[in-house]
């Protein structure tokens, strides 16, 4: 039906153009509706880092962002017009660190991914301002079916990337009882490599390794030689590699051994001048997760923001009573961790390191997914981002750290139209991106939104 009814709008596009141009008949259907539609009388914050513009109108050409006119500038006639005086429009966001379909009705497990589970994360995901969604290496095989279909325009979600199977280490994380059971665990480097190059045929968007034993929890790391591999063949075949990380140690040997970025912070300990030095001179990035590491003890605090309908109606049923105590145990070892990661995020970016934003959400039950890219960015301007800082890790730093700055993280022409229609100003209090009134997707509003 959706797919019809796209070929009727592209039919009408092209009719129209006919209409329009007596002296051609273009040679071919264009490949979807060319529509103009106008948001006047906005406040426009970008995402390229420029300072936000008032009262001018965005102007979409089908899934694309045409113009930013001040306001004033003749409208074209043919254009639809949609009057949003007092509403601030930023991109969507980008969530770089998160994971599809492993948790359902306050469980999470294997037993979960199924396309309609991970579909109806999707659609939540898009109702939070969330425009794309990096799914790092705990999928299944059907997420590529998924991937090419949302590509193709057949059903409503944000932009996919996924790391397809990630690698971990046999006997070691990532941890089987998370769901993370098609993961690849090779024993030697010439099993990496094999692993890759299957792994690659598959078309992944980037690949996701986990280095670490989870706080001593696990029996063995994985062995820098491993993973020396992985990193090198991934990058014949033109894919980034993200890592799990938490030990300094662990991130400097990672990031000698040319790893794009970081999925997470380095949390034993301050990052140093060598690090520094490393990620600066190697180009490597940072998603701080700030949220993962407060989902470990925050619902004991009862914070305000948990009696919001923002953070209620993400929740599945069944996770409300999981945060009440007893039954949630916060683990206070993260209450030190989540200061060592905002002091390190503020110091690279500090330091012109590409700090983008993820939150590891949907990993667990208490990674609220939607949710947490809110909180995430609000947990930045904690640590000392700006709201326009913490904003630009959501949009176009993590852009350009996943390769999509051509196409997204930035309202500029020629961009995809995905963004958010705020009823008050970001910039000036972080907690304002949750007022969220529309939200779009390659130029199409999003139904029900929150
Ligand atoms: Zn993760």
């Amino acid at each position: 039906v959706i797919r019809s009814g796209m070929i009727t709008a592209a039919l009408a596009a092209f009719l129209l153009s006919c209409s329009h141009a007596p002296t051609g008949i273009p040679n071919e259907l264009p490949s979807q509706p060319r529509s103009l539609t106008v948001l006047s009388h906005v406040r426009l914050w970008d995402g390229s880092g420029a300072p936000a513009r008032e009262n001018v109108s965005l102007v979409l050409r089908g899934d694309l962002v045409d113009s930013i006119l001040e306001s004033g500038a003749s409208i074209p006639s043919e254009a639809k017009v949609i009057d949003l005086t007092g509403k601030t429009i930023i991109p969507a966001l980008i969530a770089a660190h998160s994971h599809l379909g492993l948790t359902k009705d306050g469980a999470a497990g294997a037993q979960n991914l199924t396309e309609a589970n991970v579909l109806r994360q999707l659609k939540s995901f898009a109702h939070y301002g969330v425009g794309t969604v990096v799914s790092l290496g705990t999928d299944h095989d059907f997420i590529f079916d998924l991937r090419a279909k949302r590509q193709a325009g057949k059903i409503e979600s944000p932009y996919i990337l996924t790391a397809g199977h990630g690698f971990g280490t046999d006997r070691g994380a990532p941890p089987l009882e998370m769901g993370m059971d098609e993961v690849y665990r090779p024993r030697s480097p010439a099993e990496a490599l094999r692993n890759v190059q299957d792994l690659a045929v598959q078309r992944p968007d980037l690949v996701k390794i986990w280095v670490d034993d989870f706080g001593h929890s696990m029996k063995n790391k994985m062995n820098p030689k491993i993973y020396h591999e992985i990193i090198t063949e991934a990058h014949k075949h033109g894919l980034k590699v993200a890592a799990h990380v938490y030990y300094l140690e662990d991130a400097k040997k990672l990031a000698k051994s040319g790893v794009n970025f970081f999925g997470h912070s380095v949390r034993d300990r301050p990052v140093d001048a060598e690090l520094i030095r490393l990620m600066a001179s190697r180009n490597v990035g940072l998603i701080p997760t700030l949220s993962l590491d407060e989902a470990f003890f925050v619902y004991a605090d009862h914070p305000a923001w948990m009696d919001s309908t923002f953070f209620k109606e993400a929740l599945d049923p069944g996770v409300w009573e999981k945060l009440q105590a007893p039954a949630f145990q916060p683990k206070q070892s993260s209450r030190k961790d989540l200061e060592i990661a905002k002091q390190n995020a503020l110091a690279l970016m500090r330091a012109g390191i590409p700090v983008g934003m993820g939150t590891d959400s949907g990993a667990t039950i208490y990674r609220i997914q939607g949710f947490a890219e809110h909180e995430e960015l609000a947990l930045l301007v904690d640590a000392g981002f700006s709201p326009a800082e913490a904003l630009k890790a959501a949009t176009s730093v993590n852009a350009k750290l996943l390769g999509l700055q051509q196409s997204r993280g930035s309202l500029v022409p020629q961009m995809k139209a995905d963004f958010i229609v705020l009823d008050a100003n970001p910039l000036e209090n972080i907690r304002n991106t949750q007022k969220i009134h529309e939200v779009w997707l390659e130029g199409q509003k999003i139904s029900g939104a929150i």
